[in-house]
């Protein structure tokens, strides 16, 4: 599919659940979310067909938290056999990564993206409200020690309350293949919650690390990749605050409640979850279609809708 400025659009977003087992103080209200309803697995599944039919090649499971979703490992078994999917990728908390990256694997995941904004347990713990990082950590190793590969660790920078571990964070590239990637703070849903200077931007962050070498991007994306002179893995820098990324975006969003968004910060949403819990494969291509259509050049007007329930 192409858009109105021909961008070719094959990378699709599902975020499978709005849920989430930590809180993160940017992403999460302090209170759960009330029980809405959401599309299941073998929803999400015709809704990939679909998708795959028009092309879309690359699939990433998001959320909310998509390892809390009952049946994660055998659905990965069957998007990988939708024809037509070539790449299927995850991002996760890591929670409950250490359990799940072999298998997950085994079933045809190909990459992981964990979120770790701190290497400190009791931080860690204050800016998930509760989280535990030695279960994070485990899922880390779990991933690396899987055939998942890369393995992305990603790192919202904010000012005041871990700016100063970014050096760490860059440290654990040196001797081993793990690419950390560093995300300035979105002001959007609860990232209104943050004054705007705790916002670290890429440029500062650069200016902290010194000389970087430019490196190759394992896959497309909007991050910027570079690593430490003579390290093994790479550093990324994903600027969606400071710098637009919208000229290289190929990417459709379906929430967990079934609405296609074609943007991540615009407000366009279409609600496709009729259509997909009929299974009507006809109209919902054409629904898909008409949402390409629609895409925005670039970012619009930034809504209020949390970052979970749009999955990132
Ligand atoms: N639960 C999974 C996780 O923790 O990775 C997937 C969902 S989470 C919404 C996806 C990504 O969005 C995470 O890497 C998180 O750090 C990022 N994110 C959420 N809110 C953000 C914000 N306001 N600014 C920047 N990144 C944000």
């Amino acid at each position: 599919m192409r858009d109105q400025v021909g961008r070719s659009i094959d990378y699709l977003r599902l975020s499978l659940t709005a849920k989430c087992d930590l809180r993160c103080r940017y992403c999460q209200p302090e209170a759960r979310l009330a029980n809405i309803s959401e599309l299941d697995l073998a929803d999400f599944l015709f809704f990939v067909q679909v998708a795959a039919s028009l092309g879309i090649s690359r699939v990433r499971l998001t959320g909310g938290e998509p390892l809390l979703k009952p049946g994660i490992v055998d659905f990965i078994g069957e998007l990988a056999g939708v024809p037509g999917i070539k790449d299927i990728a995850l991002t996760t908390n890591g929670t409950l990564l250490a359990g799940l990256a072999l298998p997950l694997w085994r079933k045809g995941l190909k990459r992981v993206n964990i979120s770790l904004d701190s290497l400190n347990p009791e931080r860690y713990a204050y800016m998930t409200r509760g989280g535990e990082l030695h279960r994070v950590m485990a899922g880390v190793y779990a991933a690396l020690d899987s055939g998942l590969y890369p393995v992305k660790l990603n790192c919202v920078v904010i000012r005041g309350f871990n700016d100063d571990e970014v050096e760490a964070f860059a440290d654990l590239t040196r001797h081993q293949d793990v690419a950390v990637r560093f995300i300035e703070l979105m002001s959007f849903g609860e990232g209104t919650n943050f004054p705007a200077t705790a916002l670290v931007t890429m440029r500062e962050l650069m200016d902290t690390l010194g000389p970087l070498e430019a490196a190759v991007q394992e896959s497309a994306g909007p991050a910027k990749v570079f690593r430490l002179p003579g390290a093994l893995g790479t550093i990324g820098f994903i600027s969606g605050t400071s710098e637009y990324f919208c000229g290289g975006c190929n990417r459709l969003r379906i929430t967990a409640q079934g609405c296609v968004r074609p943007c991540l910060f615009a407000d366009l949403e279409v609600d496709v979850a009729e259509l997909i819990v009929t299974r009507q494969f006809g109209a919902l291509q054409s629904a898909l279609q008409l949402a390409v259509a629609n895409k925005p050049r670039r970012e619009l007007s930034i809504d209020n809708r949390r970052m979970a329930e749009i999955g990132g």
